[in-house]
């Protein structure tokens, strides 16, 4: 098993960091933050969780806990690199990109259920492919704790607002919403994923700190390229 393990607080770059360092290496990326939004998506539309992120009832509890097992998650990238998640053939990326599921995602995600399904959905990503670079909360802490790498990023939190709102911006999907909003989602965010009980965010005993708040994009790639060569990582062969 070939794994790069990227974990980290939300909107520190870990995403575009890890996307550029796969295509470098020639391996797999995968996007697991974008499996607990298709979940946390799947669970809006049933139903299953209210718009606060609490489970509506009981039975809408238990069918979030065996719904997230039967979903089926996969990815289509267009030429430019763009990601589409797929959520069973439909392309939910824009809908999963919200401020309405940026808010009860962080509660889906701590059911220990849904962690459970998604953990071996990303081992198998991980064994099936020759080189895999995954970024998320969990990666180098359980769903694969044996990498060779580990980088654990983090930024200032006004950066990170500062750049989410930027990006949203680019994309017209501001929402009236102001950095300040912004700033609020990723605390609450970071918080809710440090303090669940299963699988919390947390900094790997083994893993290299990337702070990225004064470094420029490619500053950031070029370091975790260099840990990825002195680690031992090498270029997968197209085949
Ligand atoms: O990476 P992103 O910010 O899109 O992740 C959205 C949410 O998914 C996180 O706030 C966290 O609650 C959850 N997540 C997780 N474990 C992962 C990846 C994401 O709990 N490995």
């Amino acid at each position: 098993m070939n794994a790069i393990a990227i974990d980290g607080f939300s909107s520190t770059g870990k995403s575009s960091v890890a996307k550029i360092l796969a295509q470098r290496l020639g391996y797999l990326y995968v996007d697991t933050g974008a499996m607990y939004r298709a979940v946390a998506l799947h669970a809006l539309r049933n139903g299953w969780v209210g718009p606060d992120g609490s489970s509506v009832n009981a039975a809408a509890a238990e069918a979030l806990r065996s719904g997230a097992g039967t979903l089926d998650i996969r990815w289509r990238w267009e030429a430019s690199g763009q990601q589409h998640t797929l959520l069973n053939g439909e392309d939910v990326e824009a809908q999963i990109r919200t401020m309405e599921i940026s808010q009860i995602v962080s509660k889906v995600s701590a059911v220990p259920e849904v962690r459970r399904a998604l953990v071996a959905q990303q081992q198998k990503l991980g064994t099936d492919s020759p080189g895999v670079v995954m970024d998320g909360r969990d990666i180098g802490t359980v769903v694969f704790p044996e990498a060779k790498l580990k980088i654990f990023m983090t930024a200032r939190p006004d950066v990170r607002a500062a750049r989410r709102f930027a990006e949203m911006e680019a994309k017209g999907s501001t929402d009236g919403l102001s950095v300040q909003d912004i700033a609020a989602n990723l605390a609450q965010r970071d918080a809710e994923d440090q303090a669940r009980l299963d699988s919390p965010l947390l900094k790997a005993q083994d893993a290299l700190v990337l702070d990225n708040s004064d470094l420029t994009f490619d500053q950031a790639v070029e370091q975790a390229y260099t840990w990825a060569r002195e680690r031992g990582f090498a270029t997968a062969q197209p085949h």
